[in-house]
């Protein structure tokens, strides 16, 4: 099949990331093709009630669906912090859709669409197309094979592109804790990317394991139907057994120690609980399928969610609607030679160094992108490097104001809060972008 050369910049996946992508490129000035292999904008902001087979997504060759949205979810940072600095977050002037400050997933997939809409993004997307292959040529370009099936149709094509960003998002690939016994436990088990509603989870007892974000909300909404549920947790001492405020069948717990054939989990704290179910809230996988060649060119690695080598990396534990808009940013002025890159050699010292870090500091391998604490000032090196204000002070502010009230009012912090005043400083900002 011989590969058509398209002088544009190729974008992989029609989420949040690969929206914004397509609009900072077309705004610099480039030409650009999406592919999506979905039938629409959104990624994981289009809900749907369909699970795979494979309840924990244990193999990779499996048909997958995408998202891992659950029915009840509502986003869990306000809005006006979530939405892109430059189109922001806000209701609809006529009071139609969901107008919360933390409203359900139909509100962030309608935000998306609105923004597809109003920079023509959906123009420059082949739906139904999944990119099978990225590989790079020698004369540094790369070479993208995709499938489009429309239909029983389809349709394989190769093109190369002067340069691919790939936004395909991730969180579809379940990453399971490590227990010994676990295998042979005779309980079901499923990791979070397939929960939907809690119905499944009637009278049973439950373990979860995660008191991250998915985990916070699950064990709420399934305590209200399971007989018991107690929330596995690795982040505390092993000594933790505590009841739940606000609940009279859920348990915190450290930790699980091993899981027995007779159905039995024995947690760190000793405590020993026979249980129906064990709900995996434990995070994704990066897993880049359409990398194999360069994977085995040994040009990326990935290797215990390190991807290598990543020049100022994909931060995780952040704010992703800005954070994809100033990346995108930063790459079309790269891309553009507007913005000048180190060399070669420095940019691998530069994540040499980082690596180093890292160590010094303790953390382990699989948080290399996880940026909590060096977030804003990430955000900061983008936005001087692109030649724009850094992030609202509003913004930062909300965020703190957002961490205490969910520690204040764990479950009412998305209905209650005490920061009304940046609500009113961020609407004063948004008037600069809203016509
Ligand atoms: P995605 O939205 O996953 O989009 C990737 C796209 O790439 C998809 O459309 C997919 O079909 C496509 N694709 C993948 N592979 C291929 C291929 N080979 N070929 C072609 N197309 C491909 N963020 C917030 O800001 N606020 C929240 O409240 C929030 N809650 C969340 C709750 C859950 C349960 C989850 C899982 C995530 C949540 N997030 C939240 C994070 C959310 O994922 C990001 O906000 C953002 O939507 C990620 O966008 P993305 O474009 O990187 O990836």
């Amino acid at each position: 099949m011989p590969a058509t050369y398209i002088p544009a910049r190729g974008c992989l996946g029609a989420g949040a990331a690969g929206l914004v992508a397509a609009r900072e490129l077309q705004r610099e000035g480039h030409s650009v093709v999406v592919y999506e292999k979905g039938d629409q904008v959104g990624g994981t902001w289009v809900y749907t009630p369909e699970v795979e087979l494979d309840l924990l997504g244990a193999d990779p060759n499996r048909a997958t669906v995408h998202s891992s949205v659950y029915k009840s979810l509502r986003i869990n940072f306000p809005r006006e912090m979530m939405g892109f600095q430059h189109y922001p977050f806000v209701s609809q002037k006529d009071g139609s859709g969901d107008p919360r400050r933390f409203p359900g997933h139909d509100e962030a997939l309608f935000y998306l669409q609105n923004f597809a809409k109003e920079f023509h993004i959906n123009e420059l997307v082949r739906f139904h197309t999944e990119v099978l292959n990225v590989n790079m040529l020698e004369n540094n370009k790369w070479k993208v094979k995709s499938r489009k099936q429309d239909g029983v149709i389809v349709a394989e094509e190769e093109e190369i592109f002067d340069a691919v960003v790939v936004c395909n998002g991730h969180y579809t690939e379940p990453l399971v804790a490590e227990i010994p016994g676990i295998s042979s436990w005779p309980g079901k088990q499923i990791h979070s990317h397939n929960y939907r509603v809690p119905k499944p989870f009637q009278d049973q007892i439950v373990i979860l394991i995660g008191n991250k974000a998915s985990g916070f909300d699950i064990k709420r909404e399934i305590a209200k139907v399971a007989e018991e549920v107690h929330v596995a947790d690795r982040s505390v001492a092993d000594d933790t057994y505590e009841k739940q405020a606000e609940y009279d069948n859920m348990w915190h717990h450290s930790m699980i120690e091993r899981a027995n054939e007779d159905r039995t989990v024995v947690f760190r704290n000793g405590k020993v609980i026979s249980a129906d179910v064990i709900i995996h809230c434990t995070d994704y996988k990066y897993y880049f399928p359409f990398l194999a060649d360069v994977i085995k060119d040994g040009i990326v690695t990935v290797d215990d969610n390190r991807i290598h080598p990543l020049y100022k990396h994909i931060p995780q534990k952040a704010l992703p609607f800005p954070l994809s808009e100033y990346q995108s940013r930063w790459i079309a002025g790269v891309l553009s030679n507007r913005i000048e890159l180190p060399s070669e050699e420095e940019m691998m010292e530069d994540i040499k160094a980082f690596y180093s870090e890292l160590e010094a500091s303790g953390k382990p391998k699989r948080h290399t992108h996880y940026m909590s604490d060096s977030f804003y000032e990430y955000m900061d090196f983008l936005a001087a490097q692109c030649g724009f204000p850094g992030m609202e002070k509003w913004r930062k502010e909300m965020e703190y104001a957002t961490m205490k009230n969910v520690i204040a009012r764990p479950g009412r912090y998305r209905d209650e809060w005490d920061d009304d005043h940046l609500i009113e400083e961020a609407h004063k900002d948004f008037i600069k972008y809203i016509s």
